[in-house]
């Protein structure tokens, strides 16, 4: 029905997560109504995004450079740590602009159904931060699931014998949700009501 290139182009949409074949067909013709220079500034931003972003080698989080704007900040609190499943996750704390502490990704969350351990997840490069003893209190920020409730569980048994703080966000975050979609006020509820573990 559409000329090859446009087929393909609609089939590369079709790719990104919530994108069905009728959105997919609007956004490649909108992509061709657009002067050629904007559709270049765009296919240079996704390529640039991919080869230019990194992890941060402290705490996982998205970066361009060695350390993330986080961990470069020298005003952020050292003394909590917020652990987090995803790197996406922090730019949803980020994005209440209440929480002065560090962060650390996980990369996932303990999942036995997907093959995914404790030895899988970062929680050495975690342990290894803490010997410079900065750390006193660690908020347990994974999702509300049964994978995010059983690595928060994992953790606070690893973590409290060394004498830290471990708290876990308080609940009216949505259950089985993911903490990304969560509003700024539910999550600086969330984060003002946390508990003691
Ligand atoms: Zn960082």
């Amino acid at each position: 029905m559409y000329p090859e290139s446009i087929a393909r182009l609609i089939a590369a949409f079709q790719k990104l997560p919530g994108i069905g074949p009728k959105t997919a067909q609007r956004l490649a013709l909108f992509v061709l109504s657009l002067p050629r220079e904007e559709v270049v500034t765009i296919a240079r931003a996704l390529v640039e995004a991919k080869d230019k972003t990194r992890y941060c080698k402290i705490c996982g989080n998205f970066s361009n450079e060695e350390q993330c704007i986080v961990c470069r900040d020298s005003r952020r609190d050292r003394s909590v740590i917020c652990v987090v499943e995803n790197a996406k996750d922090i730019l949803a704390l980020e994005r209440m602009r209440e929480y002065k502490g560090v962060y650390h990704v996980l990369g996932g969350a303990i999942s036995p159904i997907d093959g995914v351990g404790p030895e899988q997840l970062r929680i050495k490069e975690l342990l290894q931060r803490l010997q410079d003893g900065q750390a006193r209190e660690i908020i347990l920020a994974t999702n509300p699931n049964v994978e995010g409730e059983a690595t928060a569980l994992y953790l606070s048994r690893l973590l409290k014998p060394q004498g830290l703080r471990v708290t876990r966000l308080a609940h009216g975050l949505p259950v089985g949700g993911d903490l990304e979609y969560a509003d700024e006020v539910t999550l600086l509820r969330a984060l003002e009501g946390r508990r003691d573990l």
